[in-house]
């Protein structure tokens, strides 16, 4: 008792809750908006993901990714607010007002210009950095883990596969449920994930935005893709896509690990690239 850690910094009470209206359905179950009042009094717009079936096995898958984002703090991470571990179970993370980036990036097609969409890979590029400063793979890094703060704010929003990586420096997956379509090489050939198979997926996660949200390779089956990518054949350049960004990407898609660049390399050359594209 009376002891502070982490979790009990995070655990909040569900009568400082107002829920509303379905946002959308997570893997656990309905994600709703909402609205949380603060131990200072502030009311904070917030997204309460709730888990339908929640057995203490069940549970426990849930609340790891809670665990995880509770360590995390970065200006294009979502935040997580609290989780109420009682039944039921609820994670309360910082509502991103505009959702999901797929959905946006499509509906607001004709207005998106080259500059911001360069401004979102940035600032995802940014988050990654942080990441892997704290040994942490992703694993999922697409446009549908990427949520729309403001027009010109994004975040990385999922972290349901994330992972601190052990001494060998890399996390051995070992569930079939696996995004095959946006996974580097050695990935789907060991299930081999390391930073540089993340900077591969956020080179996908690049291509996406830029095609406005196709999903990669819609041309194969999951079975086909590895034997493309042994080939050398790898996603064209989406026509909205700069020369200089898709150069950026060719190197993310290099078959060799060791010779893709590094996010706080691909942080530099991207913000040169945006400050160009605002120039012109
Ligand atoms: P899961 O990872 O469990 O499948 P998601 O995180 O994808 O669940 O959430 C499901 C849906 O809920 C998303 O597609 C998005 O529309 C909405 N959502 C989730 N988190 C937020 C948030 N922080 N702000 C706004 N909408 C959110």
């Amino acid at each position: 008792e009376g002891k502070e850690n982490s979790s009990e910094k995070h655990s909040i009470s569900r009568d400082d809750i107002v829920v509303g209206r379905i946002l959308g359905e997570g893997f656990f179950g309905e994600v709703h908006d909402g609205v949380y009042k603060s131990p200072s009094g502030e009311r904070i717009h917030v997204a309460v993901k709730t888990c339908k079936e929640c057995s203490a096995e069940v549970k426990e898958k849930f609340l790891s990714e809670a665990d995880l984002m509770k360590n995390l703090d970065h200006p294009h991470i979502v935040s997580l607010i609290g989780v109420i571990g009682e039944a039921p179970v609820w994670i309360v993370m910082e509502l991103l007002e505009h959702g999901e980036l797929g959905s946006y990036l499509v509906e607001e097609q004709y207005t998106l210009t080259t500059a911001t969409l360069t401004l979102y890979c940035l600032q995802i590029c940014e988050a990654l950095t942080y990441l892997e400063g704290l040994n942490m793979v992703h694993r999922d890094i697409a446009v549908r883990n990427v949520l729309v703060a403001s027009p010109d704010c994004v975040k990385l929003g999922d972290f349901g596969l994330s992972r601190y990586i052990d001494e060998q420096e890399y996390y051995k997956a070992s569930v079939s449920r696996l995004p095959i379509k946006w996974m580097a090489p050695e990935s789907i050939n060991f299930r081999r994930f390391t930073t540089a198979s993340d900077v591969w997926m956020f080179g996908v996660c690049v291509w996406e935005m830029f095609s406005l949200a196709q999903q990669p390779f819609f041309w194969l089956e999951n079975g086909q893709v590895i034997n493309q990518l042994e080939l050398g054949v790898r996603l064209p350049k989406p026509q909205q896509c700069p020369t200089h960004v898709y150069a950026l990407l060719s190197r993310c898609w290099s078959y060799e690990p060791n010779i893709r660049p590094t996010f706080s390399q691909l942080v530099c050359l991207l913000s040169d690239l945006h400050r160009m594209e605002l120039e012109q």
